[in-house]
């Protein structure tokens, strides 16, 4: 999923046929790196797995290896993967693209309130500005998927997780051309940006909790994720020694886990016409084809068996275990 969407972020301003227009994609790469001897076997199998997936430039390199592109890179890292090709890119100006380069009308700031149903299904979405008569709708209702889904009468197994993640004021000692680099033993991870870094730890300790517009966020937080880059990135150390309160940024979100750890991708076949696209921890990197799978569920171009991302895959005993990196789950 990701290898497709990565297509449409890669070509956006032609596939929304809007000429020119801008989402600052940036392919910084990715470099997931250890200190952990016992973890070179899984970063191997990791670029074996992404190469037998058609992502042929994934990189294993040797310790020496990554200190020998990224000097800032400690002594103690024994193994890192890494894709020049990853990136980043604005997930608001990819939205906005999505909604102007569309034919689909937008009702911002109109919360759905029920789903409406007869004994065909689905009959429409009742808002807070009025009914909407529709025979589909898709729930892409993110963290509040639980209770959107509970108006269509399901009860979906999702566990919304606060995730908490810091902006750095700039600093010189910050190296503007390093790629996303994550330390795979202590789930923490940082990039730069704009003169300055976004920075995060996903912590497994984290527990679920209940959809919520407004997180609250741990002062001590920034401390304990500069704690956790110094080990196998030290130049953090000299940022935080100078660092005040005004230089960083605080914010939270939710990933929204499954039992798998993948999303929900189809019809719900309990309340017909009624479609979850939902169940993200890493939503923006799959969100192109995820978009692309309902569109085609729906229009009955791709039949729902032949999508393993079904809602119904629990039931039907056909789930295997995730095991992605940085999925901040023990
Ligand atoms: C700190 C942090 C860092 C992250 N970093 C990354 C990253 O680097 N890469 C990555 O791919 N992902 C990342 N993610 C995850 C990513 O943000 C999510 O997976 C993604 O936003 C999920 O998209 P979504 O459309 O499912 O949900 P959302 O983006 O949450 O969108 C859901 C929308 O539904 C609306 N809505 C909810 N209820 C209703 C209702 N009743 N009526 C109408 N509208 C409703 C909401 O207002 C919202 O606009 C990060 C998340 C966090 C918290």
């Amino acid at each position: 999923m990701a290898r497709a969407s990565i297509e449409v972020w890669e070509n956006f301003a032609e596939v929304i046929g809007i000429p020119g227009y801008e989402i600052s994609l940036h392919h910084g790469g990715y470099l997931f790196i250890t200190d952990d001897a016992g973890m070179v076997d899984q970063l191997r199998r990791a670029v074996t797995q992404h190469h037998a997936l058609g992502v042929t430039d994934s990189e294993y390199l040797t310790g020496a290896e990554v200190r020998a592109r990224f000097p800032y890179i400690s002594d103690r890292v024994v193994a890192a993967t890494f894709r020049q090709r990853d990136g980043w890119f604005s997930s608001h100006e990819a939205t906005q693209g999505f909604a102007k380069g569309s034919r689909a009308r937008c009702l911002l700031r109109t919360r759905a309130t029920g789903i409406l149903r007869d004994a065909q299904g689905v009959c429409g979405v009742e808002t807070e500005r009025g009914a909407i008569a529709t025979r589909v709708a898709v729930n892409a209702a993110g963290p509040f998927a639980g209770p959107v889904g509970r108006m269509a009468g399901l009860d979906l197994p999702l566990q919304p997780v606060r995730r908490q993640k810091v902006f750095v004021a700039p600093h010189p000692l910050i190296p503007q051309d390093a790629p996303l680099v994550i330390d795979l033993v202590r789930n923490a991870y940082w990039r730069p940006e704009t003169g300055g870094a976004y920075m995060a730890w996903v912590d497994p300790d984290e527990p679920a909790g209940e959809p919520a517009e407004r997180l609250p966020t741990d002062w001590d937080f920034p401390a304990v994720v500069l704690e956790k880059l110094i080990p196998l990135t030290p130049f953090w150390e000299q940022v935080a020694a100078g660092l005040k309160a005004a230089d960083l940024q605080l914010s939270a979100g939710q990933y929204v886990y499954t039992p798998d750890d993948q999303p929900l991708i189809g019809p719900a076949p309990e309340a017909p016409g009624f479609y979850l696209n939902c169940g993200y921890w890493a939503g923006v990197m799959l969100a192109p084809e995820a978009g692309r799978r309902i569109a085609q569920l729906v229009t009955g171009e791709l039949a729902p068996q032949d999508n393993p991302l079904r809602p119904t895959r629990y039931a039907e005993g056909v789930v295997s275990e995730g095991d992605s990196f940085l999925r901040g789950r023990h």
